[in-house]
């Protein structure tokens, strides 16, 4: 996944470089480092860990310069190590490379410039970048990067500079996410628009195969056939600037925290009431075409393909639309059957979700209409599909998503009424579902406010090394949710099963030591999970149920119970999900996790 930023202009290019990458640090905390260069040399500083790590070794050094690239690393060649941390160098240490992606022929490449006496220091993929450009280079960065690249199969997004080169710093982009930043006589560039908003609103988005070149006083954008384009600049909203945790003691606290905002910013403006039915704007340009699609289909990963799963079931009762869910990852292998009549919509919250990306693009290809549910403006997924609809959701920093998938549940839910009232659902059933979404904010608020609770709860059992989850229909996804979130920040083993499912193997898990977290709203399924719930009784497990308070028998069977307000059933996984974030936020926080970074983790994925 990685983090990039770079500066080229004329204020102190370090505290610039610093701040970027803390800002980017949810990308990747293996490792950090950055290259500036000063009176002539290549200075590169790195280290193992965290961006904290780098700041405390870059203290005790002085180094003055106003241009350099910098870099926070989720490995995938290598092991976390200081030898492995980016930037790469060649031969001489006068080019520096921070690489985004994975480069796959880097052996054959490696094996090649062995031959021709280069010395490699480390185990990455990436270092060979640095060398292939050395062995092109004879006075033009530019003209050696160009003719470099074209030896790269891959993804990248790439910074480098040459020590003996004067302020100029040149970015490389191929499927992974690099934008440029244009201020006053100074240019940025950065995995994401956050690193470098505090100091530039003027952003340029690059498309694949593109590469800019930044010097003090001027930039420009070029293709691989070395042709200078004319890329126009964009303006940064307000809304995705500058990020902190507003007093939260984690980003993933204020996030659970935000949810009432964001779940009405996925609504509002979005709902027509005296029509019953949805507003899209996104959509319109395809609205001819979504009206006659035959099938559609949701690809996404992770917590994105959970809300995918519900998507479909939310898609099956608002539409007679064939729906299907699939991993991205999965997806793109696979021998598809897609024309112009199939929909592939992707649910992504970076909107660069490398497997996501890769799934579409094998949809595209096969004419499908590609649409995309995205939190991050200007993404790569909003760039690539036919139509679609943001989140508006504000940055999600924690690792661990919350607020983005409430949001996707909700944007699902309006897309899916939106098509179902060209179908069979009535202005009466229509009304109803917007009564119930407009609802939803104060249902949240309303949870949030019993947090000590859950917390207690939550402390109650921290101990526990492994956790079932469960649920039925609408509340499979959810129980699947529920144990990700756990698993990811608690490192605690936590499966997610459809409840009928109990039955044909996980019940043999289930002693005294084995809780069970069941997922039981008074819906049409509240008498299966009592058997279920009793299944489990009747073995030693302990039960906390989320459920609703005129929900009796599930209260009284529970060893625990968090109650949330009562909705239509296709939204009631929007309120359900709340108490279990919080659950594994209190756990994680007792056993001292690192809750934000997570590892092993990074919170775009933009490597396959
Ligand atoms: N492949 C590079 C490395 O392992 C970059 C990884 C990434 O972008 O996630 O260092």
């Amino acid at each position: 996944m990685c983090g990039i930023i770079s500066y080229c202009g004329k204020r102190e290019a370090i505290p610039i470089l610093m701040d970027g990458l803390k800002k980017l640090e949810y990308r990747g905390y293996d490792s950090a480092g950055f290259a500036v260069v000063e009176n002539g040399n290549n200075v590169v500083v790195k280290t193992v860990g965290k961006v904290s790590n780098l700041e405390a070794k870059r203290a005790g050094l002085q180094i003055n310069s106003s241009f350099g690239i910098a870099h926070t690393r989720w490995a995938t060649h290598g092991k976390p190590s200081e030898v492995n941390s980016h930037p790469h160098t060649d031969c001489h240490n006068k080019i520096s490379v921070v690489h985004n992606g994975i480069i796959e022929n880097y052996l054959e490449i490696k094996e090649e410039l062995i031959k021709k006496n280069h010395t490699f220091k480390s185990e990455t993929d990436t270092e060979i970048i640095a060398h292939l450009i050395e062995d092109n280079f004879s006075g033009d960065l530019e003209v050696a990067v160009l003719k470099s690249v074209k030896r790269l199969v891959g993804t990248f997004g790439l910074a480098i500079l040459h020590a003996d080169i004067d302020h100029q710093i040149i970015i490389v982009k191929r499927g992974s996410p690099i934008i440029i930043g244009i201020g006053e006589d100074e240019y940025f560039a950065a995995s994401d628009s956050n690193a470098i908003s505090a100091y530039t609103n003027r952003m340029i988005y690059l498309s694949d195969d593109e590469m800019a070149v930044l010097n003090s006083n001027s930039y420009y954008i070029k293709d691989m056939r070395n042709q200078i384009l004319d890329k126009q600049i964009e303006i940064l909203e307000e809304e995705i600037f500058k990020e902190d945790k507003k007093g939260y003691e984690h980003y993933m606290l204020k996030e659970i925290y935000e949810q009432p905002e964001s779940i009405e910013n996925a609504f509002r403006g979005r709902l027509i009431e005296g029509e019953g039915v949805s507003k899209l704007g996104g959509l319109e340009p395809v609205i001819d075409r979504l009206k006659n699609i035959k099938k559609f289909i949701i690809v996404s990963c992770g917590t994105s393909y959970y809300a995918g799963l519900l998507g479909r079931y939310i898609f099956e009762t608002l539409t007679e639309l064939n729906v299907e869910t699939e991993l991205a990852s999965e997806f793109r292998y696979r021998r598809l059957h897609l024309d112009e009549n199939v929909a592939v919509l992707a649910l992504s919250q970076s909107g660069e979700t490398a497997d996501t990306l890769a799934a579409i693009k094998e949809a595209k290809r096969k004419g499908a209409l590609l649409l995309g549910i995205v939190n991050m403006v200007g993404s790569a997924i909003a760039q690539i599909t036919d139509a679609g609809v943001y989140n508006h959701a504000g940055p999600e920093i924690g690792v661990a998503s919350t607020k983005i998938y409430t949001s996707q549940l909700v944007i699902l839910t309006l897309i899916a009424l939106l098509i179902g009232r060209y179908q069979s659902v009535s202005f009466i059933e229509g009304s109803e579902i917007i009564n119930a979404i407009r609802k939803l904010p104060s249902q949240v608020s309303e949870i949030l406010k019993n947090t000590e609770q859950i917390e207690e709860i939550a402390l109650k059992y921290s101990k526990y090394r492994d956790f079932l989850y469960i649920g039925r229909l609408f509340n499979y996804p959810t129980a699947l949710e529920g144990a990700l979130k756990l698993k990811e920040i608690s490192y605690i083993h936590a499966e997610g099963y459809a409840a009928g499912e109990m039955k044909h193997g996980p019940i043999s898990l289930i002693d005294q030591n084995f809780p069970t977290v069941a997922i039981a709203p008074n819906d049409l399924t509240l008498d299966k999970m009592i058997s279920n719930i009793q299944e489990i009784k009747a073995r030693d497990g302990k039960i906390i149920s989320v459920t609703n308070a005129d929900a009796h028998r599930i209260i009284e069977m529970s060893d625990d119970a968090f109650t949330v307000p009562r909705t239509i059933d296709i939204l009631q996984p929007i309120l359900n999900i709340i108490p279990l974030q919080l659950f594994a936020y209190y756990i994680a926080r007792n056993r001292g996790c690192d809750i934000d970074k997570p590892r092993n983790l990074a919170k775009s994925v933009t490597v396959e």
